[in-house]
C-alpha cells in the first residue's frame, strides 16, 4: 500500500515508466529496489511499537519493494492509492468485497471476465448481493437499471473475448448521480492506453499478470482508487490480509520498465494480423476495437490511446454442428501459437472462446470465436502459422 505523493505528470509515458515508483538514491543508487523478504519488522522500543510509530509495521501492510510498485502504479493511473493482490481475479473480487454489503445491488457488464461472473453468481450472491448483468452497449440508458440499493457498477472495456466497447463517461455520469462506485477492469488497455480515473472511474483494476509482468511467469493484480474510495479499499486490504509478495512485486516493476515498447510491438503485430484476417474469405468477422469495421470503433478512437495485442475472430463455418470440429482443427493446425489461457506475455497464444455463460449478448452465428494473443514474434511467421491453422480448418 502506498499513498500518492505529489508526482510530476508532464513526462512522456515511456519516460514515466522508466522512473516511476522508486528513486535509486533511496537505496545507495542501485537502479532497482531491493526485494525485501519479510514478515516481521522490528520496532526500536515499546513506545514506538504501541503507537505503530514508524513507516513499516508488518509486511502484510507493505514493504519498500511493494511500495515501489504501488507508487509506480499510482503515477501511471493518477490514483490516490494502490494495493497489490495475488492475481487479477483477486483484484476484482477484493474490490467487490470492499464496496458491497448484503442487500446491495451490483451492475456488472455482460462481457465481463468469466471468472468474475462466477464469483458474482456464487459467493457474492451467497453474501446477499443482488447481481445483475447489463449490455455493454447500454451507455446512459443504464439509468433504467438503477434501483435505490444499486451501489456498484463494474465496467470492462473492451469486454473479455468479444471486445465490446462501453461508453464510459455516460455510464460514470449516471452512476455518480446515484452515488454508486464505478469499478473498471482495465487489463486490456493498461494505463498506458486508457486511464480510467481520468474518465471519472473511481477504481481501476489491472491484471498485472498480463502486460505489466509480460513474461507469462507471474500472477498479480493491482487495484487503484481515487481519493474518495481509497480509504475503504485500503481497509479491505488490511482486513482480508490479501497482499502481494516481494518477489512478484519486484518482477512486475521490472516488467513495467519495458511495457511501453512491448505494448507498441503487441499493438502493431496484432493490428497487422487483424487487418490481414479481415481480407480472408474463411474469416466471417474480426473483433478488434482498432478496426474501423468494428461496432465499438468510434468509442475506442474517442477515448483510448492505443490497442493491445488480444483480439478475436469468427471463423466462417456454415453449419453450427461443425463449429467445434473446425475450431479444434484450426487450433491443432497451429505450431507457433501455443494453446493456453491468459495473455500479455511474449509468446502468441490461441483458444476457442466459450460464450455459453453470457446472459444478454449472443454468440456470433457465423461460426466459432477464436481468440488470439499476438506475441512479439515476427508477423510473417505468425501469418504463416495462421495459414496452416486455417488450411487445417478447411480440410476438417
Ligand atoms: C486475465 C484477466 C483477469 C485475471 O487475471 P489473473 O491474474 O489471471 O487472475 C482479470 N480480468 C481480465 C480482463 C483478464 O483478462
Amino acid at each position: 500500500m502506498a499513498d500518492n505523493e505529489d508526482t510530476p505528470t508532464a513526462l512522456g509515458p515511456n519516460t514515466q515508466l522508466i522512473r516511476a515508483g522508486y528513486n535509486p538514491f533511496d537505496f545507495h543508487g542501485f537502479i532497482n529496489p531491493p526485494a525485501v523478504h519479510a514478515s516481521t519488522v522490528l520496532f526500536p522500543d515499546a513506545e514506538t511499537m504501541e503507537k505503530h510509530g514508524q513507516k513499516y509495521t508488518y509486511a502484510t501492510r507493505g514493504t519498500p519493494t511493494t511500495d515501489a510498485l504501488c507508487n509506480a502504479i499510482n503515477e501511471l493511473e493518477g490514483a490516490a492509492g494502490t494495493i497489490l493482490v495475488p492475481s487479477g481475479l483477486a483484484a476484482v473480487t477484493l474490490a467487490f468485497l470492499a464496496y458491497l454489503s448484503p442487500g446491495d445491488h451490483a451492475l456488472i457488464v455482460d462481457s465481463v471476465y468469466g471468472n468474475v461472473r462466477h464469483f458474482g453468481d456464487t459467493m457474492l450472491t451467497r453474501f446477499g448481493v443482488e447481481v445483475e448483468y447489463y449490455d455493454p452497449s447500454i451507455g446512459g440508458a443504464i439509468e433504467g437499471l438503477f434501483r435505490p440499493n444499486t451501489k456498484l457498477v463494474h465496467l470492462e472495456s473492451p469486454g473479455s473475448n468479444t471486445f465490446e466497447m462501453q461508453d464510459i463517461p455516460a455510464i460514470v455520469a449516471v452512476a455518480h448521480r446515484h452515488e454508486a462506485v464505478v469499478t473498471m477492469d482495465n487489463t486490456w488497455a493498461t494505463p498506458l492506453y486508457f486511464r480510467p480515473l481520468d474518465f471519472g472511474v473511481d477504481v481501476s483494476i489491472q491484471g498485472s499478470t498480463k502486460y505489466p509482468a509480460g513474461h507469462a511467469d507471474i500472477l498479480m493484480g493491482t487495484i487503484s482508487a481515487n481519493a474518495k474510495y481509497w480509504k475503504r479499499l485500503k481497509h479491505a486490504n488490511g482486513a482480508l490480509g490479501i497482499c502481494g509478495t516481494a518477489d512478484d512485486a519486484y518482477q512486475v516493476l521490472r516488467g513495467l520498465r519495458t511495457m511501453g515498447v512491448r505494448l507498441e510491438r503487441h499493438q502493431a503485430n496484432a493490428l497487422a494480423i487483424a487487418e490481414w484476417l479481415e481480407t480472408r474469405h474463411d474469416v466471417a468477422r474480426v473483433l478488434h476495437p482498432a478496426l474501423p469495421s468494428f461496432p465499438g470503433h468510434d468509442i475506442w478512437k474517442r477515448d483510448f490511446k492505443g490497442a493491445s495485442g488480444v483480439f478475436s475472430f469468427v471463423l466462417s463455418v456454415e453449419r453450427r454442428e461443425d463449429f467445434k470440429v473446425k475450431a479444434q482443427a484450426f487450433l491443432n493446425g497451429l505450431s507457433l501459437f501455443g494453446l493456453g489461457y491468459s495473455w500479455g506475455g511474449f509468446p502468441s497464444l490461441a483458444l476457442q472462446v466459450d460464450l455459453d455463460d453470457r446472459r444478454i449478448l449472443k454468440a456470433p452465428e457465423e461460426g466459432p470465436v477464436l481468440r488470439l494473443q499476438i506475441g512479439l514474434e515476427d508477423v510473417a511467421d505468425l501469418k504463416a502459422d495462421l495459414e496452416r491453422g486455417l488450411a487445417a480448418a478447411r480440410a476438417a
